[in-house]
């Protein structure tokens, strides 16, 4: 910030030091004759005209009148040139107006041209060139004199400024080869304004300018077309990115920082819109998410409440188009703004709002593409919404397909509730870890290891059936809960399992080491046995019970064994 203040300090101080001085040397030395005021003065207004027009190509805004200001040197010298190019400069800057760079850009871009001029329009003078001569020759020559010069000196100048601001690029960039291109495209036009003003006046601004529009205008449509392509790739990237998110969260963080950068704005909020109220989801100022509460407003106030309303999309160039529609939640120095709705099944749900300080921010194709990606976002919004529901409510375990935890727990509750209601005598929880587990993993690779749980599920409910409820209770444990088992039965039913496994052969294809290839592998089972109500009354304590008769009385006493619970 301080560096800035200072740049901008030096740069005024040069400023007043160089260019109102030299504009009076340069008037003093070089003294324009204008024998023909009114042609000057349409010539003025062509200019004007032709700065005011959209004709942005590449941000060569200011290049595309060069044309005018070539010719206006040709006729009156270097004195008129200068005076119109500073014009020129003020108009475009105003046209896409930062408000905060805008105290920098001036004194700067004002220099600039002051320079250029001055060294092109030497260089004329100094080669030989006359003002005002009409030998076709000598004005094609050092009219390109006049032309090559400026461009160069111009890259040269905007160099050494990079310079001290320690951006090193490339004297040759594909910029500076575009402005020498642009060059060589407008000269002829300049020249065959000068001449053919020269010999009919007036009237060939207007023959001369027809055609020089439609070239300019077919120029943006080949730019802004490309420009599409590149932004239509951007988008499907984004959207990808958005696809791979699982969590609603996410999705909006990314989509909105994603959103920002890629159409380069300094603010993008998201909105959303239910009950009647607009409330604020997720704010982007200043390069990042804005943690900041803002309190929710009725839904058809502001940029957003339009859009709701309207169930449209819309930009603004400035300022003055939006004022009416101002809550006060929209940084004081926004002036283009760009707002689509969010919605699904037609029905509007929320609303995305970019905004930047930039006058003529936005092109019309990038609202299209908004469109697009707020689709994307809805329905990436949908899917995760989806997806979280379907996570919470899943009652199995992907791996095994038995139950899980989750699942235990809750038909654990409910029995337990049966039971206190009188409607259940008695309930048994069998719970079982596989001994060494860890080792079978480190020898067989963990896929073996995860074959071996599949197969063991298999067993489990081949063997229970429906007499229990069967689940993965975690990595390699699982419990059962039988309802109206006693303790007795359900150790009988342990004992029987501890057996089956013992001395089942567990098939497996290992990828590692020595034992690659198909295996037969032993696995043993340390198993807990606890009942209800003999033991406890409560779920979490029959889980607690029988979790310590398998470590204590069957882990602890050698593994492969099955223990119940005793006080
Ligand atoms: P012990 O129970 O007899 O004390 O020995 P252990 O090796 O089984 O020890 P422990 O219960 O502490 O470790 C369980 C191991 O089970 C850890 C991990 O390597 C393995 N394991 C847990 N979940 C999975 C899984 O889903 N797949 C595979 N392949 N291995 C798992
Ligand atoms: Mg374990
Ligand atoms: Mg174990």
């Amino acid at each position: 910030m301080g560096s800035n203040f200072t740049r901008k300090k030096i740069l005024w101080c040069l400023w007043a030091l160089i260019v109102p001085a030299g504009l009076v040397i340069v008037y003093h030395f070089f003294p324009p004759s204008v024998a023909d005021p009114w042609n000057l003065l349409a010539y003025v207004l062509f200019f004007v005209l032709m700065s005011l027009m959209p004709m942005n190509i590449n941000g060569a805004s200011t290049f595309l009148v060069q044309w005018v200001t070539v010719a206006l040197f040709l006729k009156y010298g270097l004195f008129i040139e200068m005076l119109v190019s500073q014009a020129s400069m003020l108009i475009v800057l105003y046209r896409i107006r930062t408000n905060e760079e805008q105290s920098l850009r001036i004194p700067f871009n004002s220099l600039m041209f002051f320079l250029v001029s001055l060294i092109a329009g030497l260089a004329y003078i100094g080669a030989g060139g006359q003002i005002g001569s009409l030998e076709l020759t000598h004005v094609i020559v050092y009219g390109l004199v006049f032309q090559v010069v400026s461009v160069l000196s111009n890259q040269v100048i905007y160099k050494l400024y990079d310079y001290t601001t320690g951006n090193r690029s490339k004297f040759f960039s594909i910029d500076a080869i575009w402005d020498f291109a642009l060059m060589l495209v407008i000269f002829p036009f300049a020249i065959a304004l000068y001449m053919f003003e020269s010999y009919i006046g007036i009237p060939a601004l207007v023959l001369l300018g027809v055609p020089f529009f439609i070239m300019a205008a077919v120029m943006k449509k080949f730019t802004s077309s490309e420009q599409v392509n590149i932004d239509l790739k951007r988008a499907g990237a984004i959207g990808h990115q958005l696809a791979d998110r699982l969590e609603t969260n996410e999705v909006l963080d990314q989509f909105v920082v994603q959103v920002a950068k890629m159409f380069k704005v300094e603010y993008a909020y998201v909105i959303d819109y239910r009950d009647g109220q607009q409330q604020m989801l997720r704010i982007y100022e200043n390069n990042q998410l804005q943690p900041r509460e803002i309190a929710s407003i009725p839904y058809n106030r502001g940029i957003a409440g339009k859009v709701i309303v309207t169930n449209d999309s819309y930009i603004y160039d400035e300022k003055s188009q939006w004022q009416d529609l101002i809550t006060g939640n929209l940084p004081k120095d926004t002036e283009s703004l760009m707002a689509t709705p969010i919605a699904r099944n037609n029905k509007t749900e929320g609303v995305l709002v970019l905004a930047s300080k930039k006058r003529y921010a936005f092109a019309k194709h990038q609202l299209q593409i908004l469109e697009i990606l707020s689709t994307y976002f809805a329905v990436s919004l949908e899917k995760t919404s989806y997806m979280q529901k379907v996570i919470a409510k899943s009652e199995r375990c992907g791996l095994t397909k038995l139950y899980n935890y989750r699942y235990l727990d809750e038909s654990l509750e409910s029995c337990i509730a049966e039971m206190h209601k009188g409607k259940l005598e008695q309930l048994s929880l069998i719970m079982m870890d596989i001994d060494h587990f860890k080792s079978i993993n480190d020898r067989y690779g963990h896929q073996s290891g995860n074959d071996i749980l599949v197969q063991l599920a298999a067993i489990l409910t081949e063997e229970i059936g429906e007499e229990g409820t069967i689940a993965r209770y975690g990595g390699e444990e699982f419990v059962v809960l039988l309802t109206d088992y006693s303790k007795d039965l359900a150790m009988l039913l342990a004992e029987n399992l501890r057996r089956r496994i013992e001395k089942h052969e567990f098939l497996i294809k290992s990828d590692l080491g020595d034992d690659r290839g198909q295996q037969i592998v032993h696995i043993t089972l340390s198993i807990g046995v606890s009942t209800a109500p003999d033991d406890s009354d409560e779920g979490m304590a029959l889980i607690r019970n029988a979790d310590r008769a398998l470590y204590i009385g069957a882990k602890q006493a050698g593994r492969n064994k099955v223990a119940a619970y005793s006080k």
